[in-house]
């Protein structure tokens, strides 16, 4: 791997790189300290979330492993984030097995009832106001994360679910410090979750959101995993806890006197005795040298990544950073422009994850590319199954909205295993509904389908579906040379993911920076959308007047993302990674530092 040689000073010094590890972000008073960095020996964890990844780091000194470490990480999250994270939500989990070399995954996708239909979120013909779909429990897919943990710990793990749930029913009884974030999350939710008394209960003490530095308690939560960890996952599957979800996602109980018309949903008993985490195979792509794995539809993740991925690589990567992120916007146009006509649910449509990571599709998208010219979007998608130089194949998808909510949690062990996982309730707030007594908000996931086609006329893989996943856009992603790992990463923040992870893995492959750096650096989004969104820092680069020369457009948005990873040093040190300032700072940690 080449060494960060500073080839983009400029980029480097907008992160304000040189101060990052001497200034970890702001804690709240009570809290643990975050680091965006650690370095060192027997295994690392890199979440959002300071207790989080503490849980992580006590599993595997405690002689735990990564998948071990990764379900203890995300109970946490669980928590202390628990807008974008929990048992009523779902994610895709990515694992590196040390011993046998092999990338395998675990899709933990919510799911539709098996009543529902291409008709889920339309009333009397027209599609539902976005934001009543969100607060509803028509929304609410069968939750896929506890599921997920079950299989991971059964499939790779050495502990029970009991042991790993510990240090989060531990943090949930004790409580945790409320942050600046937190608070931000919860001041947004304010308006509906005051609509529903469970949520305003636990989120609005006294009536309106905790204050940062005080402690947030979640005794039912607590029991809630305990239960899991008494009885297993049947509990929420086949048994009481699911029996609370059905009422309640089928009844939402809604303050009568709120006025609020909470649809409700159609998931049943039997959905989530039906509910079944899939393996699949990974994605795989060959980036110059290495091997990048990540999730297969129903997430659009690993396409979209790898497709990027693939026509870059018809270039070597340009020494002149303009060039180099001139590719990278346009790459991930194109990659945009044929996920959003593509790809959804595989058990549904004939999603051609294979073609769109053939080299032969990606020598055709590449021919679109014009060093001296920004691509004018929509680009049209093209045609895997023919792969021909420049061809469109029908009318442009627009991109349909998604959420910016979701958490990304990467762990590495002292033998090599490596868990990528990332795991969302969709929106920040999920449906808003919490399960009364039981501690956690239920998701909205399933509006990430489209709710009527995005061309009149196309076929639409995303159109909802009986017992179908809707697509997602989580990319958890694993690094591999020569079977070994380089580095894991990944990001929440909606189809922003998608860009966020192509961006840190070229800035840490092709542009020389450190894998803090990668993450650090500023931002910008191009998803087949004639702007580009771009964070202050990168609309604060030199090159964007080039880049504006060549013909892009951008508008500021204030933050992309909150990425985490870890890295294999060569001396054989972990090196774990997180955020210094998007989402208040992450933290990163490992078991023996050396740095
Ligand atoms: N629901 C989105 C997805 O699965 C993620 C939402 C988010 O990251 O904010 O792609």
């Amino acid at each position: 791997m080449r060494s960060p040689a500073g080839l983009f000073p400029t980029l480097l010094l907008a992160t304000g790189l040189f101060c990052l590890t001497a200034v970890p972000a702001q804690a709240a008073p009570g809290a643990p300290p975050k680091a965006p960095e650690a370095v060192g020996y027997g295994g690392a964890v890199a979440s959002v979330d300071a207790d989080a990844t503490a849980a992580g780091i006590e599993v595997l000194r405690r002689g735990g492993n990564a998948v071990d470490a990764a379900v203890a990480t995300a109970a946490a999250l669980g928590v202390t984030e628990p807008y974008s994270t929990g048992i009523g939500g779902g994610g895709f989990l990515v694992h590196y097995d040390a011993r046998t070399h092999r990338v395998s995954t675990l899709d933990g996708r919510e799911t539709a009832s098996r009543t529902a239909d291409q008709g889920l979120f339309l009333e009397n013909g027209a599609p539902l106001p976005f934001a009543d779909a969100v607060t509803s429990g028509l929304s609410v897919g069968v939750p896929g994360t506890a599921a997920t943990w079950e299989q991971a710990l059964r499939l790779w793990g050495t502990r029970s679910l009991a042991e790993v749930l510990r240090p989060a029913e531990r943090i949930a009884e004790r409580g945790f410090t409320v942050d600046q974030t937190f608070y931000d999350q919860t001041a947004a939710n304010q308006a509906r979750f005051q609509d529903f008394p469970a949520t305003r209960e636990l989120f609005l003490p006294g009536g309106r959101p905790p204050a940062v530095g005080s402690t947030l308690r979640n005794p039912d939560l607590a029991a809630t995993y305990r239960e899991l960890g008494r009885r297993g996952t049947d509990a929420l599957y086949r048994g009481p806890i699911g029996a609370d979800v059905v009422r309640t996602l089928q009844h939402p109980p809604v303050d009568p006197a709120s006025g609020r018309n909470a649809r409700p949903g159609r998931v049943d008993a039997a959905d989530l005795a039906a509910y079944r985490v899939i393996r699949r195979e990974p994605t795989r792509v060959g980036y110059r040298g290495y091997d990048v794995y990540s999730m297969a539809p129903a997430s659009s993740g690993g396409t979209t990544v790898g497709e990027a991925l693939g026509i870059l690589s018809q270039r070597p990567e340009p020494a002149d950073p303009t060039a180099s992120l001139h590719r990278y916007l346009d790459a991930s146009r194109i990659a945009f422009a044929d996920r959003n006509r593509w790809v959804g649910d595989p058990a549904f449509s004939d999603v051609p994850t294979a073609g769109l990571l053939s080299p032969a599709f990606a020598a055709a998208r590449s021919c679109l590319l014009d060093p001296g010219r920004a691509l004018t979007s929509p680009v049209a998608p093209g045609d895997p199954a023919h792969p021909a130089a420049c061809a469109a194949s029908g009318p442009a998808a627009p991109e349909p909205y998604e959420g910016l909510s979701t958490s990304h949690l990467t762990v590495a062990d002292r033998w090599g295993n490596v868990v990528s996982y990332t795991l969302t309730i969709e929106q920040t707030g999920g449906s808003g509904i919490t399960v009364p007594g039981r501690g956690f908000l239920l998701n909205n996931e399933l509006t990430d389908f489209s709710f009527t086609p995005v061309v009149p006329g196309t076929p639409d893989p995303n159109l909802p579906g009986p017992g179908k996943r809707p697509r997602s856009s989580l990319s958890p992603t694993v690094v591999l040379r020569d079977g070994k790992p380089v580095l894991a990463a990944g990001s929440p923040g909606g189809a922003t993911i998608i860009t966020t992870v192509l961006q840190v893995l070229t800035n840490r492959l092709d542009r020389g920076m450190t894998l803090e750096q990668a993450i650090a650096a500023p931002r910008a989004s191009q998803r087949n959308t004639a702007a580009t969104q771009a964070e202050p820092g990168f609309l604060a680069l030199p090159e964007r007047a080039r880049l504006e020369a060549l013909g892009h457009v951008f508008t500021p948005v204030a933050e992309i993302g909150a990425a985490t990873g870890v890295e294999r040093l060569p001396d054989g040190r972990w090196l774990a990674a997180a955020e210094p300032a998007r989402r208040g700072g992450g933290a990163a940690a490992v078991v023996h530092p050396a740095g």
